[in-house]
């Protein structure tokens, strides 16, 4: 996990968004290969053992997608497309399947990248951090450029979509439909392509007052 993206991560558990503190036992190229991160708000401990942080509860949940994907490069191609990876600021996240094509994406783009719950034995490596998660996605609101999302129950996608930020794209299979919070851009057999709206919710209305 690297350090820097510890800010990003937020305690997936029901209280209000909160920050985690990280204590490593074995740190190598500014990753965290070993440690934990805790919550200040209620007390829950996150370990994180060979680079890959476990968010992980015991309750069922929602779980990630079965998705067997290949690491191809025409596929990583259009995920670099398609989040509009052109620099090196701020970071992309790859849900599920998607993350297989990682070090492909990251052999064209310098975004750093957060991969969630990819194929089993996947390590982090550099510029490509691990978690796993069976909740909502352990991400801060608004703070993820680009968001590829591999399905899963309707509360995975929408702190997938929570997670990103304004502008910001989505990008996820056809079997998925359109969340609230993004406007489509373009899809193709395959997949969708959407933006990120402004408000986070479809519910605001604005008052205005006259006179
Ligand atoms: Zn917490």
């Amino acid at each position: 996990m690297f350090i820097e993206l510890v800010d990003a991560l937020r305690c997936p558990n029901p209280h209000e968004e909160s920050w985690l503190v990280a204590a490593s036992t074995r740190m190598e190229f500014r990753h965290i290969v070993d440690g934990t991160l805790g919550c200040p708000v209620c007390k829950a401990q996150y370990p994180v053992r060979r680079g890959v942080v476990d968010f992980r509860r015991s309750a069922a949940g929602d779980g990630p997608v079965p998705w067997h994907a290949s690491a191809d490069e025409t596929e990583a191609a259009r995920i670099a497309a398609f989040l509009n990876l052109t620099d090196r600021t701020g970071f992309a996240v790859l849900l599920g399947g998607w993350s297989t094509h990682a070090p492909l994406v990251r052999g064209l783009v310098e975004t750093p990248l957060i991969i969630v719950d990819p194929p089993d034995g996947t390590e982090g490596e550099p510029g490509i951090s691990v978690l796993r998660c069976d909740g909502p996605i352990p991400i801060a609101a608004g703070s993820a450029r680009g968001m590829a999302i591999d399905g899963g129950g309707v509360e995975r996608v929408a702190s997938a979509v929570r997670a990103t930020r304004a502008k910001g794209r989505v990008l996820a299979p056809v079997s998925v439909p359109i969340p609230d919070g993004v406007t489509e851009l373009a899809r193709d057999a395959a997949m969708w392509v959407a933006e990120r709206g402004t408000s986070t919710s479809a519910l605001v209305t604005l008052h205005v007052r006259r006179g």
